[in-house]
C-alpha cells in the first residue's frame, strides 16, 4: 500500500511544514505547482498532500469554504464524529485514507506521462498503480515518446464537470506536467481558473521553463531541494536495502541529490564498480601523457559515438568522484569520508602529491566536460580532450595523435 504522510516526507522540511500548514487550516489555493530537480519526492509530496486532504479525520476536509478559524487548534463542537480536529495529515485508518493509499479513491485523479499505443493505456495505468503499491520507492521511467495524453486530460476535464464523490473536495495530481501539449494547458487552464467543484491541482515538475508562463502565473508555487548525500545514502541502505557499503557510498554520491537517479542506478549493467574500473582505467594512459593510447582508449569507452551520453556523463562523474576523494584525503578526512574506499592506497600517495589548487584545477576541467556532453558537442574529443588536462599534459590541445583525425579521413 502507499501509505505516504507529510509527517515523513524525506529531506524536505520546509515543504512538509508548509502542506501540513495549508491542511491544518482547510483553506486551499486553486492550483499548485510543485518544482524542483527530478528524484527528489514532488510526486510523492503531491500524493500524500492529496492524501491528508481527502483524509475524513481532517478538521479541514469538510469546511473549505468556510473563513479560517483564528484556534485551529481548538475543540470545533461541529466537527464530525472521531474527526482529528487540528490534524495536518493523513490518519491513515480511515475509509478515506484506505482508498487513497490503493489509489483508488474516487476523488484522487492521478494523471503521468504514458507511450505506446492508444489501447493499451488502461493496462499501462493499471500496472504502474500495482508497481506503486508494492513499492514505494519506484522509479518513473520513460521512454522518449511519453507524455500526458490528450484522451487522459479529456476524461478528466469531463469528470470534473461533476461535483467530487464522497469528499469536500477533489485533488488532481499531474506528474511532470511540462510533458503536456500546449493545447492540453489551455484546456486545463480554465478549470484552473474556473475551479467548479471544489478541485484542487498539484502539479509537478522538475523542468518549470518548459510549463507556460500562463499555467506557472495560476499556481502556487511550492519549491523542492535537492536530497543531501547521507540522506541518500540511509534511505538506499535502511529502506531500499541496498548492499554493500561500498555500493551504497558510491550511488549516494553520483545521485547528485536525486534519490531517483541512485535508485534507477541500482541495477545499472554493468555494475556502477565495473562502470568506474574503466572510467578510472582512462587515466593512466591520460597521466602517463600517452595521448595515442588515451585517444584509442576513449574510442573504444565512446563506442565510436554509440554509447549514451549519460553513460558518457557518468564516466565523467566517476573521476570527479576520484578527484573529489583526493581532495578530501588532502584536506586530513579519513577513509570514512572517501567514496572509493577500495583504492585508498593508491588515492593516498596523489592526494600527498597533488595540491589542492592542482586537483580544483582539474574537478572544473571535468564540470566543464560534464556541460559540454549535455550540449551538442562530439563526445569523444570532450572526452579526450579533459582527459588530457587532468593528465597535466597539453596533448589535447596542440599535438593531436594521428587517430584523432582518422573518422573524418575515411
Ligand atoms: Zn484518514
Amino acid at each position: 500500500m502507499l501509505d505516504i504522510r507529510l509527517a515523513k516526507l524525506l529531506g524536505q522540511p520546509d515543504v512538509s511544514t508548509f502542506l501540513r500548514g495549508i491542511v491544518s487550516r482547510g483553506r486551499y489555493a486553486n492550483a499548485y505547482l510543485f518544482h524542483g530537480p527530478a528524484g527528489v519526492g514532488k510526486c510523492t509530496a503531491a500524493l500524500a498532500f492529496a492524501r491528508a486532504a481527502l483524509c475524513e479525520r481532517v478538521a479541514g476536509a469538510a469546511r473549505v469554504d468556510e473563513e479560517p478559524s483564528l484556534f485551529a487548534n481548538a475543540p470545533q463542537p461541529e466537527a464530525p464524529e472521531g474527526s482529528n480536529v487540528g490534524s495536518d495529515d493523513a490518519c491513515g485508518e480511515c475509509r478515506g485514507c484506505r482508498l487513497s493509499a490503493a489509489l483508488q479513491h474516487p476523488d484522487l485523479k492521478f494523471v503521468f506521462p504514458l507511450s505506446g499505443e492508444e489501447k493499451t493505456l488502461d493496462e499501462t495505468i493499471e500496472t504502474t498503480y500495482g508497481t506503486m503499491r508494492e513499492d514505494p520507492l519506484h522509479v518513473f521511467q520513460y521512454e522518449k515518446a511519453a507524455s500526458i495524453r490528450i484522451s487522459q486530460t479529456r476524461k478528466l476535464l469531463e469528470e470534473l464537470t461533476y461535483r467530487p464523490h464522497t469528499a469536500s473536495r477533489r485533488i488532481v495530481v499531474v506528474r511532470d506536467c511540462d510533458l503536456m501539449r500546449e493545447d492540453q494547458f489551455s484546456a486545463l487552464l480554465k478549470s484552473v481558473e474556473e475551479p467548479g467543484a471544489s478541485t484542487v491541482w498539484v502539479l509537478t515538475t522538475a523542468r518549470l521553463a518548459r510549463v507556460p508562463v500562463t499555467i506557472r502565473s495560476r499556481c502556487q508555487r511550492v519549491r523542492f531541494a535537492p536530497l543531501s548525500e547521507p540522506l541518500i545514502r540511509d534511505v538506499l541502505r535502511d529502506v531500499a536495502a541496498v548492499t554493500p557499503d561500498d555500493k551504497v557510498r558510491m550511488l549516494a554520491a553520483l545521485a547528485g541529490g536525486s534519490l531517483a537517479r541512485a535508485l534507477a542506478m541500482r541495477d545499472a549493467e554493468p555494475s556502477m564498480k565495473e562502470q568506474r574500473d574503466s572510467a578510472l582505467a582512462l587515466l593512466a594512459p591520460a597521466l602517463d601523457g600517452n595521448a595515442a593510447q588515451l585517444w584509442s582508449a576513449v574510442q573504444k569507452l565512446t563506442g565510436f559515438g554509440r554509447t549514451g551520453r549519460e553513460r558518457l556523463k557518468l564516466t565523467l562523474e566517476f573521476l570527479q568522484l576520484w578527484l573529489r576523494d583526493i581532495l578530501r584525503l588532502r584536506h586530513g578526512a579519513g577513509s570514512d569520508a572517501i567514496v572509493n574506499r577500495d583504492l585508498v592506497k593508491v588515492l593516498q600517495p596523489l592526494a600527498a602529491r597533488l595540491d589542492a589548487t592542482e586537483i580544483r584545477r582539474r574537478l572544473l576541467v571535468i564540470e566543464e566536460a560534464i556541460r559540454a556532453i549535455d550540449g551538442n558537442v562530439s563526445a569523444d574529443l570532450t572526452l579526450f580532450s579533459a582527459l588530457a588536462r587532468v593528465g597535466g599534459s597539453r596533448a589535447g590541445e596542440s599535438a593531436w595523435p594521428a587517430h584523432a583525425t582518422s573518422r573524418w579521413d575515411v
